[in-house]
């Protein structure tokens, strides 16, 4: 890899070639899992670039091809599975200026795939009353295409669904990889060539996602006894059809109380909590549900005092994996799962589990939207002691009908999937014919003949060296 050439090439660009800085731009928040915590400790780039424009993005991408020198896309770095890693080195690519917030419409914005998910929702409301329809609890930190490329959904996808729901990205301009690359417009079902992708088969420059009406949400925490009562007050609140709300994370004791510090003061240790973000003007009805549930409501942020309400987080900032990073900051002992309990007896499901594994897994639901019905995501809270415990906790979700979107492995198949994406696989033939997008995360590339039956890990040879 003649890296000394391509700086050569690339003279003008903005490049990162400090070892330190390197480094820490070679990695995302991989560390939740002690799996890929071990398997990916070493793993760095050689160089950093940081194009301004989608020229830049195209000069960049045909002097690699031209020096066969790999490239992994960077939005801001906040994925929990090493997407943004560089498992083979070469070139990380930050997208991070490519920030521009364009045209604002009716139901739409366009962006560049660098934009701040907050930054975005900040001019559209201040434009036109509007707001994403969803964004990961990473809202103030990562960037729209980060989140096409790597996430799934998050806050909103109770109204939303998620990403992967037809109509929730409307139109991606990308770059391929290729000696005269070419940009691409994707609309329709081809934005799922390039969603979910980790930037294996395209590199992202400008998104158009839908809108929706901007509401004041309050932030609200109810307190249950018992963590089945926490989940079936969200699930009857998750089904009310005229009740808006967009946010509905119940998350089992002692959790809330042993992690959320600044919200400890609201909370007792043996309670089990529903955390919401609500509608201002459907509080009361929400008020009567918890009543009517038995739930004690512990906060409002619309009641609150301003000397309660000081230096609290925003209620999403404890749920979907932020309810993992408070705990992590606590314990370093503690990892995570994925599941979605299948509907209609998604509640039936997670009894089963709460009772199986008690403390050892404390359960944490996101309600979400799930092929039009209303479901049971998952990212319950595992206290580690083996890799080989950790399986066993996994296979025993599957065997009770579970699904498990595995958050310790690095490859797009064994993370979720679990078998090939062949129009992902035959897209990325034609944008980047010699696999220099991010390699070693998509295993139908690089290893066809790869067996998903067998369960166990796939080792990416790049990642021998
Ligand atoms: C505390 C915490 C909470 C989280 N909560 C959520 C949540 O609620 N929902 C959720 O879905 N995720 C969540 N995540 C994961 C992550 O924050 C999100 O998926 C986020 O949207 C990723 O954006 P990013 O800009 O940081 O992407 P990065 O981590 O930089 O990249 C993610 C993937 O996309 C690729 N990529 C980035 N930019 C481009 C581009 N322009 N073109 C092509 N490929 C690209 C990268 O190569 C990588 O594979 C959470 C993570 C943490 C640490």
């Amino acid at each position: 890899m003649d890296v000394t050439a391509l700086k050569a090439d690339l003279a003008g660009l903005k490049i990162e070639d400090n070892p330190a800085i390197i480094q820490q731009k070679s990695r995302d928040f991989y560390w939740y899992s002690p799996v890929l915590k071990r398997q990916l400790e070493h793993v760095t780039g050689d160089i950093v670039v940081t194009p301004k424009s989608e020229d830049e993005v195209i000069r960049v991408l045909a002097a690699c091809h031209r020096h066969g020198i790999p490239v992994t896309p960077r939005g801001s770095g906040t994925g929990n599975y090493g997407q943004a890693m560089p498992l083979s080195g070469g070139v990380v690519l930050s997208l991070a200026e490519l920030n521009q917030i364009g045209n604002i419409a009716p139901g739409r914005v366009t962006c560049g795939a660098g934009a701040i998910l907050a930054d975005i929702d900040r001019a559209t409301r201040a434009h036109s009353g509007q707001e994403l329809r969803m964004f990961p609890s990473t809202y103030n930190t990562a960037s729209i295409g980060g989140f096409i490329a790597g996430g799934s959904g998050g806050v909103g996808s109770i109204r939303w669904g998620g990403l992967r729901d037809l109509g929730n990205v409307i139109r991606l301009r990308i770059v391929t990889m290729e000696s005269a690359p070419r940009v691409m417009e994707l609309t329709g079902e081809d934005v799922l060539k390039v969603m979910h992708a980790y930037g294996t088969n395209g590199i992202i420059t400008e998104v158009e996602v839908p809108l929706t009406a901007a509401y004041d949400w309050v932030d609200a925490i109810v307190g249950f006894d018992d963590f089945m009562q926490a989940a079936r007050f969200g699930n009857l609140m998750a089904i009310q059809d005229g009740l808006l709300s967009k946010l509905i994370t119940p998350i089992a004791a002692p959790v809330p109380y042993d992690y959320f510090k600044r919200h400890q003061k609201f909370l007792r240790r043996d309670q089990s909590v529903v955390v919401l973000m609500v509608a201002a003007h459907a509080m009361d009805a929400f008020a009567a549900l918890a009543r009517r549930s038995k739930g004690e409501i512990l906060y409002r942020s619309d009641s609150a005092t301003e000397a309660e309400a000081k230096g609290l987080p925003p209620a999403y900032e404890l749920t979907w994996n932020h309810t993992t990073l408070r705990a992590l900051r606590v314990d370093p002992a503690i990892t995570y799962l994925q599941t979605r309990y299948p509907s209609p007896d998604h509640l039936g499901h997670v009894e089963a589990m709460v009772k199986r594994f008690g403390d050892e897994v404390p359960a944490h639901l996101e309600y979400i939207r799930f092929d039009g019905e209303i479901g049971a995501a998952g990212l319950p809270l595992v206290r580690f002691t083996s890799e080989d415990r950790l399986d066993e906790i996994i296979r025993i979700h599957e065997d009770n009908g579970c699904w498990i979107f595995n958050p310790h492995r690095y490859t797009l198949e064994e993370g979720g999937m679990k078998q090939t994406d062949e129009v992902q696989l035959a897209f990325k033939r034609e944008v980047d014919a010699n696999g220099l997008l991010n390699p070693g995360k998509m295993i139908a590339w690089e290893n066809p003949a790869y067996d998903y039956r067998s369960g166990k890990p796939f080792l990416f040879k790049g990642l021998q060296s």
